[in-house]
């Protein structure tokens, strides 16, 4: 604006879930990415050799179907923020495997969309 006022910035935080206390920076997490709307960090659990979450700042989407039908291009940034990180955590050559968990047959329990990145080692198959 010609006050030079900034806009709000594109984000909404839901109290009560982790991934906006990691993005408030009231509960700690290993950052290895960052752009404007996602941050990448290290899963606390981790699943495999290397398990990072990609995650969009905003609490908006809960899925990625929600986050895809809402916000197509933020959808398309996680996926390229998955490939970029995987990349340089060296995993491209060998492989790796990217996850959406959605609701409860999938285990899923953060209802913050998250993209999962699992690498460094041959993966089981999926199932139940
Ligand atoms: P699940 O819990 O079955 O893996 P989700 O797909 O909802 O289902 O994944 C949530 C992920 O968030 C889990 O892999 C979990 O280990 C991870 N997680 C939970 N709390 C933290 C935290 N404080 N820091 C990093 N990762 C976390």
């Amino acid at each position: 604006t010609a006050s030079g006022e900034t806009s709000a910035p594109d984000t909404t935080f839901e109290p009560g879930c982790i991934f906006c206390s990691i993005l408030r920076g009231t509960i700690p997490a290993t950052v290895v990415r960052e752009t404007g709307r996602t941050l990448t960090f290290r899963d606390v659990a981790p699943q495999a050799p290397t398990h990072l979450l990609v995650i969009p700042k905003t609490h908006v989407y809960a899925n990625a179907a929600e986050l895809a039908a809402g916000d197509p291009g933020l959808a398309a940034e996680l996926l390229r923020e998955a490939g970029a990180v995987a990349a340089a955590e060296g995993l491209a050559e060998d492989g790796y495997r990217l996850v959406f968990n959605t609701g409860g047959y999938a285990g899923q329990t953060v209802f913050h969309v998250h993209l999962h990145v699992l690498g460094g080692d041959a993966l089981g198959r999926f199932g139940v």
